[in-house]
């Protein structure tokens, strides 16, 4: 078979998935990160679903059982605090809370020779190959490169046109906590949703809030906004959220990315460069291990131009099902939690009376 030689771009969680899978292929490959060195932020992140299989596949699935957090109870509470429900939900699998950082860190401690500080400078596709030029000045060519540069991936920009980036109006604060929540719990109003995820370390809490758009000019307003939003919570109030956690305050909005073409030039887009969903699908990193093991399944029955294309082409519509299906997710999870009155009878009645999923 012939030998071919790949670029992956990103040492986040989809790279660094290609890398053990590529390696365990015996498939050669260099993998580049633009950051110096690893960044340690993370809050919670769920591995359930096809990321079961996957961490199987990347030989960390111990590592997510010890220290993942099963889920047990729900509940989920009113602004005021009404109760909505309180159940275990039905059993639908292995499902774990870990920090994306200890994630990352188990996938990292499998890599050794991710090279930091790179970055694609130019690359160029000429006789069905890549020459690259480095942020450092050397070259090299690859018969593929894997664009695993996350949600601002530079890569997706050069093989379609226009950003595929859409902001999904709403706004994220994330942040740990060290006090202990033995139950999942999520706030929910018509605007707002707070969620508590109980992990080994403390408590994640990610407070979503919709984000009436365009009238923000800074970052900063946008914090005030969400701050002023979740100011008189009877649960927890958000200034005392904020006075217990650790230092490390995430904000953002969030962003959603359907990237029209996947693979083209010799370059294939996986993880958030092809499909950033929303944090509420619970789905970002599990659909980006799958990519990767997926991918390096298919490189590894050979790389002949047309067979290669139509395989990768049946792989990538089957990603694009997947991503599809996290987007619903998210987005019904959105709009679950963020019913106004009246719809709230029915929805409270509807959740109380079916088979309890998440
Ligand atoms: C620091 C950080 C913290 C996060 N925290 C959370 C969290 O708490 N909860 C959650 O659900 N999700 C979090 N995410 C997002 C989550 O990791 C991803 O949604 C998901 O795991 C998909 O992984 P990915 O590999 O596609 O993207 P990412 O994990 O984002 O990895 C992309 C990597 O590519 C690198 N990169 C970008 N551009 C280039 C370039 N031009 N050249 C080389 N390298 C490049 C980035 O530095 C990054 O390391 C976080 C992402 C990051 C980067």
């Amino acid at each position: 078979m012939k030998q071919i030689k790949i670029l992956i771009a990103g040492a986040g969680i989809s790279g660094l998935a290609a890398a053990i899978s590529l390696s365990g292929k015996g498939i050669p490959f260099r993998i580049i990160e633009q950051k110096k060195e690893w960044e340690k932020r993370g809050y919670a992140m769920a591995v359930q679903g096809e990321g079961i299989d996957a961490a199987a596949s990347l030989g960390i699935i111990r590592d997510i059982r010890t220290t993942g957090v099963k889920r047990t109870l729900k509940k989920i509470e009113t602004y005021n605090g009404k109760l909505v429900t309180s159940r275990v939900p039905e059993q639908q699998g292995e499902n774990y809370t870990v920090t994306r950082n200890f994630l990352h860190t188990v996938l990292a401690r499998k890599v050794s020779n991710v090279e930091f500080g790179l970055s694609i400078k130019e690359a160029s596709y000429t006789g069905g190959k890549q020459h690259v030029m480095f942020s450092n000045g050397t070259e090299d060519t690859f018969d593929l490169i894997i664009g695993a540069d996350g949600i601002n991936s530079p890569l997706r920009d050069s093989i379609n046109t226009g950003s595929s980036i859409r902001y999904a109006g709403i706004g994220v604060w994330n942040l740990m906590i060290k006090d202990y929540f033995p139950d999942s719990i999520e706030i929910w109003d018509k605007n707002t949703l707070i969620a508590f995820y109980p992990l080994k370390e403390g408590t994640s809490v990610s407070l979503f809030s919709r984000l009436p758009g365009t009238y923000f000019s800074s970052m900063e307003e946008r914090k005030n906004y969400i701050l002023a939003r979740f100011k008189g919570y009877r649960q927890k109030a958000v200034t005392s959220l904020l006075q217990n956690a650790e230092p490390d305050i995430f904000f953002g909005s969030v962003r959603n990315v359907q990237a029209p073409v996947w693979f083209d030039n010799g370059i294939i887009l996986i993880g958030d460069a092809a499909h950033g969903v929303s944090p509420l699908s619970g789905m970002g990193a599990n659909l980006a291990m799958a990519d990767a093991v997926g991918l390096a399944e298919i490189l590894s029955s050979g790389f002949s131009s047309d067979a290669t294309h139509n395989n990768l082409m049946r792989f990538i519509n089957k990603r694009k099902a997947a991503a599809e299906k996290a987007f619903k997710t998210g987005n019904r999870r959105k709009k679950r939690a963020f019913l106004q009155a009246p719809f709230t009878l029915f929805r409270n009645h509807r959740i109380n009376s079916r088979p309890w999923r998440y």
